[in-house]
């Protein structure tokens, strides 16, 4: 955040803040204060988080969570079985992303029916390496398809999260929330909102390669390495290049 924007959350913490009893730093809270001053939710919640400890630290915020239901809490509770190395890795997030980003994420890695994947067209040297029976002829789709079982990036929509969270938009891919942002938001420019709605993401970060068992670096790593075994596999001839 630049002066001009930590001001201006400084005067809205000092006016607001402290005569309310409810949680103030909800997700809509963070959400509208950022589209005001053209910032992530995520940095105007860390900013108030360092300037104001004491606040953001106590658990008394969530005393008037059940007067106000729709709102979200700052601490919500965890949903049940979920990956806590998750959990770790992303906890410098917005409570309320991190549990909107835990649930997509659990959903996104649920094991899906082995014909879940299939389509139509379902051939090609490139399968899905989750097990669902995807199969395509192109490697853009192919990293595409892995990508929904492991997102890589997301982006939680601000202009909704402000007004209500029950109706987040969180999605992993960019071209999915720039049609989003053409259809429900008339008047915003795709960029920006896609720049206010990037959220800071931290992906698994090892994999095991489904064929070998090798463990890669990342996921760029990940994908060439499973991209060699296809190659290899279309060059010995075990496949062709359009079966
Ligand atoms: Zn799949
Ligand atoms: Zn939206
Ligand atoms: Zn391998």
């Amino acid at each position: 955040l630049n002066s001009k924007q930590k001001n201006f959350v400084r005067q809205w913490y000092d006016a607001f803040a402290h005569s309310e009893s409810r949680p103030v730093l909800s997700s809509e809270c963070m959400s509208a204060l950022a589209i005001l001053i053209q910032a992530r939710p995520q940095l105007v919640f860390e900013y108030i988080k360092t300037t104001y400890p004491s606040h953001t630290c106590s658990n008394s915020l969530d005393t008037n969570e059940s007067a106000h239901p729709q709102r979200t809490s700052i601490f919500p509770s965890k949903p049940q079985g979920q990956d806590d190395s998750l959990e770790t890795a992303n906890a410098h997030l917005l409570p309320a992303t991190l549990h909107l980003v835990q649930k997509y994420i659990t959903t996104c890695r649920r094991t899906r029916p082995k014909t879940d994947g299939r389509r139509s067209v379902n051939t090609g040297p490139y399968r899905c390496t989750f097990g669902c029976g995807y199969a395509t002829k192109r490697v853009f789709d192919w990293r595409r398809h892995e990508e929904t079982h492991e997102p890589q990036e997301l982006w939680l929509c601000t202009l909704c999260s402000q007004q209500d969270t029950d109706k987040a938009f969180l999605v992993n891919r960019r071209d999915k929330f720039v049609r989003h942002v053409r259809e429900a938001h008339e008047g915003w420019k795709a960029e920006t909102v896609l720049g206010l709605s990037k959220v800071d993401y931290r992906p698994r970060g090892s994999l095991g390669c489904t064929i070998c068992g090798e463990k890669s670096g990342g996921w760029d790593e990940r994908c060439r390495h499973v991209l060699w075994h296809f190659e290899d596999e279309v060059q010995r001839g075990l496949r062709r290049p359009n079966v």
